[in-house]
This record gives C-alpha cells, sequence and structure tokens, in this order.
C-alpha cells in the first residue's frame, strides 16, 4: 500500500494548485484525477473562451501571457494545466478514479482506486476533495433525451451547419451555443422556460448579441416553454405559465438536432460515503471556511466541490476559491503559503485576501 501525506483528489485547477503548495513546502502529496489533468475544459465546446480574464485563472502565482491580452480558450487553459504540471514536477496519477474513502481508527485514512486495469490502496494522514461541481448534465427526464441527435455537450457549430437546431436553456452556455451555430450557418430555435431572458445574469457581450439576433427574428425565441419529449424529427415543447407549471398548450417543433444547456450538477456521493455532512438543497459539504476541513478531521474541500450543487447560484469558480488553497495549506502545515492565484502585481479584484474579506 502506499503511503503519503496529503491526498488530493481531481486534478482541475484547484487540486493542481494545492499540489504545488505542498510541494513548494516539500509535504508528500499524491494528485488523484479519475480522467485527464483538467478534465473539465475538455468538455467544453472547441475554442471556448473564459469569461474570466487570464489573470483570475492563473495558478500558483504563475502568470498567464498571450498575445491578445483577451480571455483563454478552453486548449490554451489545458497547455497552461500541463505547463505547471512539469514545471513543478507533480505527483499526478491520472486515469486512476478514488472510489472510496474510510477512516481508520488511528485517524489515517485508506483510499480505494482504480485504473483502467488495477485496483490500489493508498494510505494517507489528511485528504482533500477537489473534485469539482460540474460533474455530470443535469437531466431533463424526458423521452427521447438519450436519442443520438440530442447532446447535453455543445460540440461546437460546425456538426449543425445547414440543419436545424433547438437549443435549450437561458444561461451563458445556451447563448453561446445558439449565437455560434446561428453565425456558422445553423437555423437556430431557442426553449427557455422563462417568459423571457435574464439580461443581467448573461455576459454583456453575449447579451448583447442575443438580444440583436432575438429582436431581428434570426433566431427563433420559444419563452415559456419546456421541452416535454425528444422525436428522432420533433421536440414537443410545452407552455408554461409565470410559476412554470404547464398551461396546456404544446408546440411541435421539428428540429434535427438539440442541446440541451441545462446546466450541470456535482456527484457529492463519494463524500457522503466518507461520512460529510452534507448541508441543504446544494448538498454543500459541511465545512469550516477558515480552514476548509469538513465535519470529519482531516477531510478537507477545495474548490468548486465546497458549494455542492451550487444550484441556485454559482458563487465558487476558479478566481474565488485560491484561498481554499491557501487556508488548506496553512491548516496542515502552519505555514501561510504565498504565491497562489495571481501574481501578487496584477492586484485583481479576485486576489484571495480580497476574496476572504467579502
Ligand atoms: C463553458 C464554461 C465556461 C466556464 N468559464 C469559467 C470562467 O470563465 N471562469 C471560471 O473561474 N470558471 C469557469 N467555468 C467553471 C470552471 O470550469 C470551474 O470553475 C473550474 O473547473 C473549477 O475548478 P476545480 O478545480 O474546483 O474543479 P474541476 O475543474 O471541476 O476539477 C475536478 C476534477 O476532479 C476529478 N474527479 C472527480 N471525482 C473524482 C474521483 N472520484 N477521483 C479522482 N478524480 C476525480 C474530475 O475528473 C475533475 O478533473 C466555466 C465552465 C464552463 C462549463
Amino acid at each position: 500500500m502506499t503511503q503519503t501525506t496529503v491526498a488530493i483528489i481531481g486534478a482541475g485547477p484547484i487540486g493542481l494548485e494545492l499540489a504545488i503548495s505542498l510541494g513548494r513546502q516539500n509535504i508528500p502529496y499524491i494528485l488523484f484525477e479519475a480522467n485527464q489533468l483538467g478534465h473539465e475544459f475538455s468538455k467544453w465546446p472547441p475554442q471556448t473562451r473564459f469569461f474570466s480574464t487570464p489573470e483570475h485563472v492563473a495558478l500558483a502565482g504563475v502568470p498567464i501571457h498571450t498575445p491578445d491580452q483577451i480571455a483563454l480558450t478552453g486548449e490554451q487553459y489545458e497547455a497552461y494545466l500541463r505547463m505547471l504540471c512539469e514545471m513543478f514536477a507533480v505527483n499526478l496519477r491520472n486515469y486512476e478514479r478514488i472510489t472510496a474513502v474510510h477512516k481508520q481508527p488511528d485517524g489515517q485514512f485508506i483510499l480505494h482506486s482504480r485504473t483502467r486495469t488495477a485496483a490500489h490502496q493508498t494510505r494517507a494522514q489528511y485528504v482533500v476533495f477537489a473534485t469539482g461541481g460540474l460533474t455530470r448534465p443535469r437531466p431533463l427526464h424526458i423521452p427521447g433525451e438519450e436519442l443520438p441527435h440530442v447532446t447535453h455537450y455543445f460540440p461546437g457549430p460546425h456538426k449543425y451547419f445547414r440543419t436545424r437546431l433547438l437549443v435549450v436553456g437561458g444561461k451563458n452556455s445556451a447563448m453561446e451555443a445558439a449565437l455560434r451555430s446561428w453565425r456558422a450557418g445553423v437555423q437556430v430555435s431557442l426553449s427557455y422556460r422563462r417568459s423571457a431572458l435574464n439580461f443581467e445574469r448573461i455576459k454583456p457581450h453575449l447579451a448583447m448579441d442575443i438580444g440583436d439576433r432575438l429582436e431581428k427574428g434570426e433566431i427563433t425565441f420559444y419563452p415559456s416553454t419546456v421541452p416535454i419529449e425528444i422525436t428522432p424529427s420533433h421536440v414537443v415543447l410545452a407552455s408554461t405559465q409565470e410559476d412554470g407549471s404547464p398551461n396546456g398548450r404544446v408546440t411541435r417543433l421539428p428540429a434535427d438536432f438539440v442541446v440541451l444547456a441545462t446546466g450541470f450538477e456535482a456527484d457529492m456521493s463519494l463524500l457522503a460515503e466518507a461520512g460529510v455532512e452534507l448541508v441543504g438543497e446544494e448538498q454543500a459539504p459541511q465545512h469550516n471556511p477558515d480552514t476548509m476541513e469538513t465535519n470529519i478531521p482531516g477531510l478537507f474541500v477545495a474548490g468548486t466541490a465546497a458549494g455542492g450543487t451550487q444550484i441556485h447560484k454559482f458563487k465558487l469558480f476558479i478566481s474565488t476559491t485560491h484561498h481554499h488553497v491557501v487556508n488548506i495549506v496553512r491548516t496542515i502545515t502552519g505555514v501561510e503559503p504565498t504565491q497562489v492565484g495571481t501574481t501578487t502585481s496584477r492586484n485583481t479584484a479576485a486576489t484571495y485576501e480580497e476574496v476572504k474579506a467579502n
């Protein structure tokens, strides 16, 4: 059995930043990743840009320089993550999923893991869940959702050129799928369960663009509708009242493809099985925000995992969770880590000190 001091579960940006921070203090750790480093970004549509600017997603005090200084694409960020991993010789065990975490009577943890070909066990003094908050698409539970022309992951617009695409959703991902597809020669319709888009919750550049497209009728809008069935040739949309309940009217809309941009949800089952108390509808792990330690001593949460499913408001993302790394490293080692988040000279609004203060 392998022995380590800190087992980090999840090599997203925050798990990676924590690994680098522990490595800088010579604390033995293993960074387990069920898929590939930065798996989240490989699920993004090609050439999708961050909403955050580069300094907000920089890690471990290592700046991100780009020729154009605008927000990075997912692909550029993957390259940055790989570079950090090599630069700091991060002890990454990719394609190794943690399947169970058991606390032992002596206070240590046994982690059970699986690779494609074998099962392993690791003994660790501390465990950090940096498992993210976007594990799987939020299902609609309607007939036809599993058909091959239906997806929760927008694959980029080319696939839909000269076809009829229905995009379902009213937030940034839906707007991006609708606008990119329309611009790529797709006949786009948009279904949203509310009577109007909430432009204040859509990124300004997307809000302006979609407003223009809808006003000109270039994208057909079906407000106050929800899909209730998808067939190979149609989507059945039920009209809803202001409270979201159906009013009895249905529209059968022809569609060649359907993108269900209805959000993602976290899988908190591993935390629950490890004994962590999950609070409220969002199932946020119970933890002390000053240390990030949960109700299980020695077991911590970091990054978006700390917010559970975040169904009400997405407050935790990269730039607002760097301070989790600081709090965990300080609690475990007693030493305040520096070089977390962006370079100090950038002085962004989301340096961890400011996030902590708000
Ligand atoms: C289209 C889109 C645009 C976005 N834009 C932004 C933006 O502009 N700014 C921003 O800050 N955020 C943005 N986000 C959200 C961003 O992806 C998250 O904030 C970020 O990935 C969270 O980092 P994390 O390290 O907390 O978790 P993740 O990046 O989710 O990493 C968690 C990792 O844990 C691994 N894992 C899970 N369970 C296990 C297990 N049992 N064993 C081993 N490994 C496991 C997963 O495979 C995953 O790699 C966007 C998301 C989307 C979809």
